[in-house]
């Protein structure tokens, strides 16, 4: 009884504890405003060479910032680790777990999820400390298609943001029998990550030009920060889709109108496919080709 009586004592010392907080908005905007927070919130890319290099930064501490529930696969975890260390010249690593409550939304507008970002995240560049944030998300990115196979499964929005649409990833790699969770997780985390070494062109320069080009709103052809090289895991896929049978680019550029900007908003069909392909060729990821290792090498990667 007497147990009883203190475990409800807690619950509603943790009840007056989180009502207080989130009553009292402006206290904790003065606590936090004290970190600075502009080196965070720069544009996809923007952040390549520091990522890349140990000349400012000699560590990464990644949040992992997830939805109960959705939290990444370990397998995902370790994978994403290798890929950083071996492109990157940083061999302190460190991930921190957040989980969050559900923002209870049907689907996440790239602008909801940066109000989500101001709201949850609690790393920042820090020192010689390179701080990442990934949100784990349980919502779809709004406009997402699943019949139509048109779905994201990720994006990169700032020069250390990004989400991954964890309740996608699960639903895409539930569609075939021989992709699990994880590959998909590994294929999406290492992709964004790509850009944000600033492929293809998004704040790293290209040694020779490999750009691939799609068709904007307009039907006019643009390049598109993706790579044209066979087999690539920056590659990009056309996919067709819609009534109209006309081309859309899935894995696009997009301003939004305050804004804030995707670097990238990576399509299902694109995972699919680079994993369809390595499954043939007995590998389980896709990885990157000749001509994006030079392009991170000559902006201070490690190959
Ligand atoms: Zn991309
Ligand atoms: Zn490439």
């Amino acid at each position: 009884m007497t147990k009883f009586k203190s475990f409800l004592l807690l619950g509603i010392l943790i009840c007056s504890i989180s009502c207080s907080k989130s009553s009292s908005d402006d206290d904790a905007d003065n606590t936090t405003a004290q970190v600075d927070k502009s080196a965070n919130l720069l544009a996809t890319g923007d952040s390549a060479n520091d990522i890349l290099s140990n000349d400012n930064f000699d560590k990464l501490l990644i949040e992992i910032a997830y939805v109960t529930g959705f939290e990444p696969t370990e397998t995902a975890m370790t994978q994403f680790t290798d890929y950083l260390k071996e492109h990157t010249f940083k061999e302190e690593i460190e991930l921190v777990y957040n989980e969050l409550p559900s923002p209870s939304e049907d689907e996440l507008t790239l602008q909801e999820i940066a109000d989500l970002e101001t709201s949850n995240r609690t790393v920042f560049n820090s020192g010689s400390t390179l701080a990442i944030y990934i949100y784990f998300a349980d919502a779809p990115a709004e406009g997402d298609d699943l019949d139509g196979g048109l779905v994201t499964l990720g994006a990169v929005y700032r020069n250390t943001s990004m989400i991954i649409h964890e309740v996608t990833v699960r639903e895409l790699a539930s569609l075939s029998a021989s992709i699990n969770v994880s590959d998909v997780e590994t294929t999406t985390l290492n992709h964004e990550f790509g850009h944000l070494f600033g492929l293809v062109d998004l704040g790293t320069d290209m040694v020779n030009d490999h750009q691939s080009q799609s068709e904007n709103e307009d039907g006019q052809l643009v390049d598109d920060n993706h790579c044209n090289q066979a087999g690539c895991l920056m590659r990009a896929e056309l996919q067709f889709g819609g009534s109209s049978g006309k081309s859309l680019y899935t894995n696009s550029v997009t301003q939004y109108e305050d804004g804030i900007k995707s670097g990238c908003t990576l399509s299902g069909a694109t995972v699919l496919s680079l994993l369809q392909q390595n499954t043939a060729k007995g590998a389980a990821t896709a990885g990157l080709d000749t001509e994006c290792l030079l392009d991170i090498r000559a902006n201070g990667g490690r190959q």
